[in-house]
């Protein structure tokens, strides 16, 4: 499935600010209802397991956070305390870990095959890490359908510098494998990482352009607890937005999620920004309270979106949920996406 446009931004778009960065972020959400109308999907995510074999220097949930109490969800509070209480708004389920083996197999292939046989018009994303080839297989066939694989930061020497997951020639490689055998892949990265050169930054907007993705996200750097980065400046919201804007403008198609963490007074906010920027998808978070805390990515207050807060945020934007998943959107998409003339 490809949709670009021409648009590729430069450095001043991203530096928008006031009139002129309220037209780039209208441009933005013009063209997102040229491809999705008024409808933004609403997706659940469950965090199931805190263990991480890896130790990017951002994460609080870096191996070598050996505070941090780890967890992995058993079957029955699964199914007891978060798949029953789905709300009937949300049409995909999100699957969480650190680069966690053990919890994939053990976990995360019954609960999919659980929902798979439960709820079988939730659409199932994946946010695993990167895997042997053989288990993202097993997940594809229980029933999961989009991976998310961010690449986190270009270009290759500053994902070295931020001890980014594996190497970056592995995760591009398990990136393109998985878009060539039958995944949607959504990638991403993080905006305003210490020291990371604007012209540095800039390379991330290259990857995305030559990688094949159904989404692509940005978010921005939160300096997380029990981390190198920990006494760092959070990166400027100002260029996550213009970047989201310049997502929806490179791929008209592309789901793209507003991401709580833009949040100046609360989560909603946060969204209602996202929203504004030309994103079309919004998480509400079913991890249970009691082990959320230590979901550590970031800093343990975390604003927590619940479906309430959801629909507040559509209402001020003029958005209503989508009806279908993501994944029955990309299955319908060529009827529903006749007007972008460069989609092939
Ligand atoms: S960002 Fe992901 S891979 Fe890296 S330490 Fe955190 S959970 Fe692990």
């Amino acid at each position: 499935m490809e949709c670009k446009s021409n648009f590729f931004p430069t450095l001043d778009d991203l530096r928008l600010e006031g009139t002129a960065q309220e037209e780039f972020h209208e441009k933005a959400r013009s063209t997102r209802a040229s491809i999705f109308s008024d409808r933004v999907f609403i997706r659940a995510v469950v965090e199931v397991s805190n263990y991480c074999r890896e130790n990017c220097h951002y994460c609080g949930m870096r191996r070598d956070n050996r505070a941090l109490d780890r967890f992995r969800l058993s079957s029955e509070e699964l199914t007891r305390n978060v798949l029953e209480s789905i709300p009937d708004s949300v049409t995909d389920l999100d699957i969480q870990a650190g680069e966690d083996p053990k919890g994939t197999r053990e976990l995360v292939l019954p609960l999919i095959q659980h929902i798979k046989r439960e709820k079988p018009r939730l659409g199932i994303t994946v946010c695993l890490g990167c895997l042997d080839y053989q288990i993202y297989d097993e997940l594809k066939s229980a029933g999961a359908e989009i991976y998310i694989m961010k690449y986190e930061v270009a270009p290759e020497a500053a994902y070295k510098r931020f001890g980014a997951p594996v190497t970056w020639s592995e995760r591009m490689k398990h990136i393109r494998w998985l878009s060539d055998n039958g995944w949607r892949v959504s990638s991403g990265f993080i905006s305003g990482l210490p020291g990371h050169t604007d012209e540095e930054y800039m390379e991330n907007f290259k990857v995305a352009q030559n990688l094949k993705l159904h989404g692509c996200s940005v978010s921005p750097f939160i300096p997380g607890e029990s981390t190198p980065l920990a006494d760092q400046k959070m990166g400027s919201v100002t260029r996550v937005l213009n970047s989201m804007a310049a997502l929806r403008l490179m791929h008209p198609l592309w789901v793209v999620p507003a991401v709580s963490a833009l949040s100046i007074t609360d989560a909603s906010e946060g969204y209602v920004r996202g929203l504004n920027a030309g994103a079309n998808l919004v998480t509400i978070n079913l991890t249970p309270p009691d082990v959320r805390a230590n979901y550590l990515l970031y800093k343990r207050d975390r604003s927590i979106m619940t479906e309430e807060k959801i629909f507040r945020a559509l209402d001020q934007t003029g958005l209503v949920p989508s009806l279908v998943s993501q994944s029955q959107f990309w299955a319908d998409s060529h009827r529903e996406a006749p007007s972008v003339t460069s989609c092939s």
